[in-house]
């Protein structure tokens, strides 16, 4: 574990020349999916969301996510930095009415475009910190991911156009801890889920959780491709579920409190065993895509899509 004090992480920087890696974007203009008409982070939408936790929260359910803030004394921690350096600037500028400290670090919940893209709207001075499996993930898939998202739309390239992200500052393996001042953020990886990298961020007094794609608000989970696994996913949620989280902040759903834990973990077990089941049957991995999904439309009425074939495939593949 490391521990980190705003002053001493100062002595860890790399050499700020080095820091800064500019990725061309290529030019796709093929455009299949119909983007959301504004994939922009919401200005003066910031709200508090426990003691120390501030969420720019993303209604839409879209591509922008919920951005989490987390102010102390001495320093600022944001999570996830939105999708390019437009969107950087403006949770800057949310940041800028809800904190004034001058020592300011950033995270990203997991590696994709729109978590991590944003990093070159933020001054220079903001210390990047990442965990190593995600900093592998960017390094092995990040230029190919900002090429994915940057060919959805004109719009999307746009905001894409100067994607910069950048070698971190700080690194660690399985957990760091950010004293703020009166606040502690624990960075945590926990294994694999959404991604191999996902990091989860929780906040000491207030137990928020600050949870990524781990854990979601009624969102049918997904694996992007070789992310996790349906069972590293749930032994991470083992591990959270022991964090006794009060409040949980995801990406891209509203926030709640710790039962979203409960029915994260109780949701995918779910899935886990009736696939395995009709696994076990000889039902093709598709049928058993279609019959879950309207299994369990019936089981879990109140979610808002129930797109579970994705998911029965890994579990079928693992
Ligand atoms: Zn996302
Ligand atoms: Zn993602």
């Amino acid at each position: 574990m490391v521990r980190l004090k705003p002053d001493a992480t100062k002595k860890v920087r790399l050499k700020p020349g080095t820091t800064t890696m500019v990725w061309a974007v290529a030019m796709t203009l093929a455009s299949a999916q119909t983007p959301p008409a504004d994939p922009l982070v919401r200005e003066n939408a910031t709200v508090k969301l426990s003691g120390h936790v501030y969420e720019i929260p993303d209604f839409n359910v879209g591509l922008v996510p919920n951005v989490g803030i987390v102010v102390g004394q001495r320093a600022t921690l944001v999570v996830d930095t939105g999708l390019g350096r437009r969107n950087g600037e403006i949770i800057v500028r949310e940041m800028n009415k809800v904190s004034r400290n001058a020592d300011v670090y950033v995270v990203s919940t997991h590696f994709h475009p729109e978590h991590a893209g944003g990093e070159a709207g933020f001054p220079n001075g903001t210390l990047l910190i990442r965990n190593l499996v995600q900093q592998r993930e960017m390094e092995l898939h990040g230029k190919e991911m900002i090429d994915l998202f940057a060919g959805r739309s004109a719009q999307f390239k746009e905001l894409l156009s100067d994607a910069a992200p950048r070698i971190p500052d700080i690194t660690f393996d399985q957990e760091a801890s950010l004293d703020l001042g009166g606040v502690k953020a624990r960075l945590l990886w926990f294994g694999g889920a959404h991604t191999k990298g996902d990091q989860l961020v929780f906040v000491e007094p207030d137990r928020t959780l600050v949870s990524g794609d781990v854990v979601q608000n009624k969102i049918v989970p997904g694996i992007f491709r070789d992310g996790g696994t349906p069972s590293s996913w749930l032994a991470v949620l083992d591990k959270v579920a022991a964090l006794n989280a009060q409040h949980v902040l995801p990406d891209h759903s509203a926030p709640g409190d710790g039962s979203l834990v409960i029915l994260e973990k109780q949701f995918i077990g779910d899935l886990r065993s009736k696939a395995l089941e009709l696994k076990k049957q000889g039902v093709a991995v598709d049928d058993a895509g279609k019959r879950l999904e309207a299994e369990f439309k019936t089981k879990y009425p109140d979610w808002p899509a129930m797109n579970v074939s994705g998911f029965v495939r890994s579990i079928y593949a693992e």
